[in-house]
């Protein structure tokens, strides 16, 4: 019993004049392994709020919250605590740099809702049936890679005309009023312009 003890004693000495053992966590965090997967984080300016990174996000870790007409936005939350850093969402983002996967590490939180964040971005909707079809940022996006060929989609040169104010914002009307020609000029979801194209064509 003797010799453990003093052992022991000259151990704690020794270390009242040492460096520390442990790293100074979490005032200064340890840096990550090269290629650590942490947290991911939303590019304000890179992210046009497509949700494509909902849709492919395995545990459903990005939820997708959409307001209605008018002025309505579209929210993305990303649950930390529903992630399981798969990269998906960054692999599969849109504009390739609107998520990216961090090697941020320290998760913890006092309070669940804490351990989230999100981004929005206000939505355009069809002005026939009130449906929501994308964000303005998402449209501007697809706008800029498209350059003349917008002409060629009137939901892309009729936003771009209503952002620069150089015409009026129509409101969506009663969805039981028919659809005619003179609608080929508002802003349709997917089915409205189907239906109103169908109806041109075979009447
Ligand atoms: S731009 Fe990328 S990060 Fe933003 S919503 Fe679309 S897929 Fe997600
Ligand atoms: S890393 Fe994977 S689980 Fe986490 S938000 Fe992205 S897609 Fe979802």
């Amino acid at each position: 019993m003797k010799y453990p003890k003093l052992r022991e004693l000259r151990e704690a000495i020794t270390s009242l004049f040492s460096a520390p053992y442990t790293t100074k966590f979490p005032k200064i965090p340890s840096p990550a392994a090269p290629g650590y997967r942490g947290k991911a984080e939303f590019d304000e300016k890179e992210c046009v709020v497509c949700g494509a990174c909902a849709e492919v996000c395995p545990p459903g870790a990005i939820e997708k919250i959409e307001e209605s007409a008018p002025g309505g936005k579209r929210r993305l939350v990303l649950d930390y605590g529903r992630c399981i850093f798969c990269g998906q969402c960054e692999a599969n983002c849109l504009t390739e740099k609107g998520i990216k996967l961090t090697t941020r590490y320290d998760l913890a939180v006092l309070s669940r809702t804490e351990a989230q964040t999100s981004i929005e971005d206000e939505l355009i909707f069809c002005q026939h049936c009130g449906e929501s079809i994308t964000t303005k940022k998402h449209l501007a996006w697809v706008r800029d890679r498209l350059g003349p060929l917008v002409f060629s989609n009137p939901n892309l040169f009729l936003s771009s005309l209503s952002e620069m104010e150089l015409i009026e914002e129509k409101l969506p009307r009663a969805e039981d009023i028919p659809l005619e020609r003179a609608d080929n000029l508002r802003i349709l979801c997917p089915r409205c312009r189907r239906e109103l194209t169908l109806k041109e064509e075979w009447g």
